[in-house]
């Protein structure tokens, strides 16, 4: 224990960046708050610019050594870190929900275990990238290049810059630690001011595992002081950032000089299809899913489109459903939504509400904040499409419900925004959900189903949701630099 360490309901954590494999200490700090109770956790290194360069000279240094480290013995690390994981779920857990506010059970059963996961699954995926030689494809009758081979190999690209948000803390940094290091990248991470706690728990769990000093760095602070610090770097060859669309923006501009590669990850208001010919039932539950994590969730569908003829019955089985739902302390296992991150943010939630009310939308449920930082699970209605609570994510347990009467007008509505990250249909018609979700615009696509993510599939959003896609070799992709080698059958010493 040092005056940096913080007990954590029980769990000592380091308060410190993680640079080359040492503890850094800023000369200022931040303070975390615990959304559950608005209580101070702790101060936490205010990293500076120059901190975060210091972070990315660490990772340069590191590379070459990690870059030539034979892939089975990469994988054998990662796979250490998902040990760790595991071993020390319970504390990640309970200091995430400490920290974010989310639901413990759910950090317990689902969160932390895919933490674990995320590193197994890219370790596996890493031996199995390969594409099978080819020959060159005979072009014009030309001769050249006949019986010429081509191989092609995934080249680690170098240090990687990952920015990560607060919903999904330990999460979204593995998603994006495991591919990258995978793939022989060094790391900078830079977890969200507001959950800066499990990040440095991971430094803890990859020293443990054996991971050499430098691979991993972990900067803490605000995005606003050390970001461009971090995106404008000229050492940086990969930068995988997930947040809000203005952040994306900023990060676009000033990694623009560089060209260095981005993968964004952006917000969303994603839509709920029901059809009349839907298990009701299975509608239902899948609406009210839509509350999960106080509704800070980027693949919410936040929107929920109903055809006319069911919408009266469904919205009173939603009414009735989501009258079920408890609220509160997210470390009490009765509990189903949780608090909001941020008192910022619950102002920005009830603000969204009282001006969709003002111009003329009908509370179903909710529509007020409750005590401390909880928002009331809301629904409303009779909103006009191009309307602000129709248009603009809001991040919170906030839906609206509109109807339609038939195929065309539930694609169109679907589609009417700027985002296209996911899009989830409720029906019982395989040729209707073919149809349907050929029109879509969305990066998922959930047939009476939702948040079912498999890491072989590519992930990401359309429109203003996100640039490119990660998951299964669509993260290694974008994580190495691709290089084809061709070789002739000429001109060898030696045959063998
Ligand atoms: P945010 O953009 O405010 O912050 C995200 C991260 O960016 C934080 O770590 C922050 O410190 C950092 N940052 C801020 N300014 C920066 C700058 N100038 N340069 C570099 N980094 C900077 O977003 P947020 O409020 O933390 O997260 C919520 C948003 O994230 C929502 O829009 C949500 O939809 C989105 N999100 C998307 C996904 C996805 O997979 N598509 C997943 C989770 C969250």
């Amino acid at each position: 224990m040092t005056e940096h360490t913080l007990t954590v309901a029980g769990v000592a954590v380091d308060t410190r960046h993680w640079i080359g494999g040492r503890r850094v200490a800023s000369a200022g700090t931040f303070t975390d708050v615990s959304p559950i109770d608005g209580k101070a956790i702790g101060a936490i290194s205010r990293g500076t610019p120059a901190e975060a360069a210091e972070a990315v000279a660490a990772a340069k240094a590191a590379f070459p050594g990690w870059a030539a480290t034979p892939r089975a013995e990469r994988a054998r690390i990662l796979h250490a870190v998902a040990d760790g994981v595991e071993k020390r779920l319970e504390e990640l857990a309970i200091v995430e929900t400490t920290d974010n506010g989310a639901l413990l059970r759910s950090h317990r059963r689902g969160v932390m275990p895919r933490v674990a996961h995320n590193f197994r699954f890219f370790a596996d995926w890493l031996l199995t990238l390969d594409h099978e030689d080819f020959d060159t494809y005979p072009s014009g009758g030309s001769a050249a290049g006949r019986g010429h081979t081509n191989h092609v190999s995934w080249d680690p690209a170098g240090p990687c810059v990952l920015i990560t948000p607060w919903n999904a803390p330990l999460m979204m940094a593995s998603w994006k630690v495991a591919p990258a290091l995978a793939a022989g990248n060094t790391v900078v991470l830079k977890p969200a001011e507001w959950t800066p706690l499990t990040a440095s728990l991971l430094a803890d769990i990859t020293a443990e595992a054996g991971l050499p000093a430098g691979v991993l760095n972990i900067v803490q602070g605000y995005g606003s002081e050390i970001g461009d610090a971090l995106t404008s770097h000229p050492d940086v060859r990969r930068i995988s950032f997930t947040g809000s669309v203005p952040t994306a923006r900023h990060i676009a501009a000033s990694s623009a000089p560089n060209l260095t590669p981005t993968s964004f990850e952006l917000g969303g208001k994603s839509p709920l299809l029901v059809f009349a010919d839907a298990d009701l039932d299975l509608a239902v539950d899948l609406a009210v899913e839509q509350y999960d994590n106080a509704g800070q969730v980027c693949l919410a569908a936040t929107r929920i489109l109903v055809e006319e003829p069911i919408a009266e019955e469904f919205t009173r089985r939603f009414t009735e459903k989501a009258a079920g739902l408890t609220q509160g302390d997210p470390r009490d296992e009765a509990t189903d939504v949780g608090p909001n991150i941020h008192p910022r943010q619950l102002e920005k939630i009830d603000g969204f509400v009282r001006r969709a009310v003002a111009a003329g939308a009908r509370t179903v449920i909710g529509g007020h904040p409750g005590d401390g930082q909880y928002y009331a699970p809301t629904l409303l209605t009779d909103v006009a499409q191009d309307s602000e609570i129709v248009q603009e994510e809001v991040f919170g347990p906030v839906l609206t419900l509109q109807t339609f009467r038939d195929e065309d007008e539930a694609v169109r509505l679907a589609n009417d925004t700027r985002f296209g990250l996911a899009a989830t249909l409720a029906t019982g018609d395989h040729e209707r959900a073919d149809r349907v979700t050929a029109q879509l615009v969305a990066g998922t696509v959930w047939v009476n189903c939702f948040f079912v993510r498999d890491l072989q599939a590519p992930f990401g959003g359309s429109r203003e949701s996100g640039v490119g896609r990660e998951g299964g070799t669509w993260s290694f992709d974008f994580y190495c630099d691709l290089k084809n080698t061709v070789t002739a059958p000429k001109g060898w010493k030696h045959h063998g």
